[in-house]
C-alpha cells in the first residue's frame, strides 16, 4: 500500500499556498511535516484527506486518484484528526468514537454488534476504554487526544493523518502520543503523517521528515538529513545547536538566536563603530 502526491499545486482564492508538492509514503512509515507558522502544513493534509482539491496534481491511494474516489472511499481509507477537533461535546467518549464507523454502515446507519466491538479495541488500543461512559466535555486534553485518535481509528483506514497531535499536551501525554503512532505503523502498517511543530519529537520518533517553507518542500528525508543547522537557519530563521542523544537515538535541537535578533546585534554594532569613530 501506498499514497503518492504529485505535482501539488493550491491556490486559497489568487494567493499560492502549495507548489510543486511530491511526495511518497509507504506501508509502515511514520511522516513528519515540520515547517513554520503557515508554511502549508494544514493544507497539504487537507489536500491527502481529500478535503480540498489541488488546482493542479492529484493524491494516489495505491495508483488509484483519491478524486475518484466517493467520499465514503476515501473515509474507509484515510482518517484525519484535526487541529481543531471540537471535542468539548456532551458525547461520552464511546458516543465519539462510534462516529468513526460511519464510513462503514450499511443502508439503515445502524451500528451492529460487531461495529461496537471494534469500537472497544480501538479504544483498547489507544488506552481509553475505561473513559467510555465519560462526557468528552469532562475529559483531559491528553486524553479527548487519544479519544479523537480512537475515531479516526475506528474508520479502519489505512493512512491516517493528524495536524499537530501533540500541541498543548504536557510531556508524558506527548510521549504517550508519539508511541502510539508509532505502534500503529509497527504493529498494523499503517502509514501515519502528521504535522508536527516540535521539532525534537518529530526527529526522535518520525522515520522521514519532510520540511515545508513557504508552500514548497525545502527538504525532505530521514531526520538526520533534514534537521540540520543549516536547514533551521534557511527555514526557521534561527542558529541552532543540534546534537545527537545515543540513548534515545535522535537528535536534540536547542535555539540559539534567532536571526532577527542578531541582525539587531549587528546593526546596533555598526552604531556604535559609527559613531565612536565619528567621535574621534
Ligand atoms: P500551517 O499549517 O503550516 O501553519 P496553513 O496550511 O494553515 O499553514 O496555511 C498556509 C497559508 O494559507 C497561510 O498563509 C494561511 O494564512 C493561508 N490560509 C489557511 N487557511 C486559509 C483559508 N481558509 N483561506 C485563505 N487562506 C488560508
Amino acid at each position: 500500500m501506498s499514497l503518492r502526491a504529485r505535482d501539488l499545486q493550491f491556490y486559497y482564492g489568487a494567493r499560492k499556498i502549495l507548489e510543486n508538492i511530491s511526495l511518497t509514503a509507504d506501508e509502515g512509515e511514520l511522516i513528519g511535516v515540520v515547517g513554520p507558522n503557515g508554511s502549508g502544513k494544514t493544507t497539504l493534509l487537507k489536500i491527502l484527506d481529500g478535503l480540498l482539491k489541488p488546482k493542479i496534481g492529484s493524491v494516489y491511494l495505491d495508483g488509484k486518484s483519491i478524486q475518484e474516489m466517493s467520499i465514503k472511499e476515501i473515509a474507509r481509507n484515510i482518517a484525519m484528526v484535526p487541529q481543531d477537533a471540537s471535542a468539548d461535546v456532551e458525547f461520552t467518549a464511546f458516543e465519539m468514537v462510534i462516529m468513526g464507523r460511519t464510513p462503514h454502515l450499511g443502508k439503515l446507519s445502524l451500528e451492529t454488534v460487531e461495529d461496537e466491538a471494534k469500537v472497544k479495541r480501538w479504544m483498547e488500543v489507544t488506552e481509553t476504554l475505561h473513559l467510555a461512559e465519560r462526557k468528552m466535555s469532562e475529559i483531559s486534553g491528553g486524553e479527548k487526544q487519544r479519544v479523537i485518535i480512537a475515531r479516526a481509528l475506528a474508520q479502519e483506514p489505512r493512512v491516517l493523518l493528524l495536524d499537530e497531535p501533540t500541541a498543548n499536551l504536557d510531556l508524558c501525554y506527548q510521549l504517550q502520543i508519539m508511541d502510539l503512532l508509532k505502534r500503529l505503523t509497527r504493529e498494523l502498517g499503517l502509514i501515519v503523517i502528521c504535522a508536527i511543530h516540535d521539532l525534537n519529537l518529530a526527529s526522535r520518533y518520525c522515520d522521514r521528515i519532510i520540511l515545508l517553507n513557504e508552500g514548497v518542500i525545502a527538504a525532505v528525508g530521514k531526520p538526520i538529513e533534514v534537521i540540520t543547522a543549516e536547514n533551521l537557519r534557511k527555514v526557521f530563521k534561527v542558529d541552532a545547536k543540534i546534537t545527537h542523544d545515543p540513548e534515545t537515538n535522535s537528535l536534540n535541537i536547542i535555539p540559539i538566536k534567532s536571526l532577527k535578533e542578531r541582525e539587531a546585534e549587528s546593526r546596533k554594532m555598526i552604531c556604535i563603530l559609527a559613531r565612536g569613530e565619528g567621535s574621534k
